[in-house]
């Protein structure tokens, strides 16, 4: 476990295919870094996810999606790193090539409670907390059964506040309600598909850039 004295703001990770990046991501980022008092929240596009299918629109499309959605928006920034490595975007990898860059500043990966709870299957997952913080982010009324696996995880390294982020680099866990938007790319993609009008579920710059080319007809 790291425990260096720090003072800094803790830097917000958030990984995703971003295919297309949507309002859900984007109100989950700002008020993440509102609410727990972040640096900023770098949205990282991530290139060949391991878990997942090839997205279907390309790596250089989707980071275009994304630095549109955020562009001008005070503590939200973009990342690609992973779409600059070649081979599977491994988030182990992500977060030691972000403190060898940050070594001073805490780390804090935004996990939805999903993928907490999956974290098991992610490649040397058990590095990840020697990295960063994890913040994850569980929906109003939903809370993680002592039954399942990752409880004990949780609490070995439960923090006993968001305050806990600016104490070391790495090492704590952090569960944060936040109601999330009914929103999904998959949604997205298929209101496009079928010749429909996916505005306001998106920022109107990333619909221009679908339009524009066209993306997902
Ligand atoms: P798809 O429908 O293609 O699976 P997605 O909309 O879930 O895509 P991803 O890029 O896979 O988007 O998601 C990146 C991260 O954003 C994931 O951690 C996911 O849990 C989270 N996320 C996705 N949609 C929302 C939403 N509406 N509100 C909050 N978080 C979301």
């Amino acid at each position: 476990m790291t425990n260096e004295n720090t003072n800094n703001q803790p830097i917000g990770i958030f990984g995703g295919t971003f295919n297309p990046i949507h309002n859900g991501h984007l109100r989950l980022a700002l008020e993440l870094y509102e609410r727990l008092d972040l640096a900023e929240v770098r949205l990282i596009p991530s290139a060949n996810p391991p878990h997942r299918k090839q997205p279907s629109v390309s790596s250089q499309h989707r980071l275009e999606m994304v630095q549109a959605a955020i562009a001008g928006v005070e503590g939200l920034s973009v990342d690609d790193r992973e779409l600059r490595r070649l081979g599977l975007s491994y988030t182990v990898d992500t977060l030691s090539s972000l403190g060898k860059d940050y070594p001073q500043s805490p780390l804090c990966l935004i996990l939805g409670m999903d993928a907490f709870l999956g974290l098991p299957q992610w490649y040397q997952w058990e590095r990840l907390i020697t990295l960063a913080h994890l913040l994850v982010v569980r929906r109003p009324n939903s809370l993680l059964s002592e039954k399942h696996t990752m409880y004990d995880f949780w609490k070995a390294h439960q923090a006993s506040s968001p305050d806990d982020f600016k104490q070391q680099i790495a090492g704590t866990i952090w569960l944060e309600e936040i109601p999330a938007l009914t929103i999904s790319a998959t949604q997205i993609r298929r209101i496009i598909a079928a010749g429909k009008n996916p505005r306001y579920l998106l920022p109107e710059a990333v619909l221009a850039i679908i339009n524009t080319n066209p993306l997902y007809r």
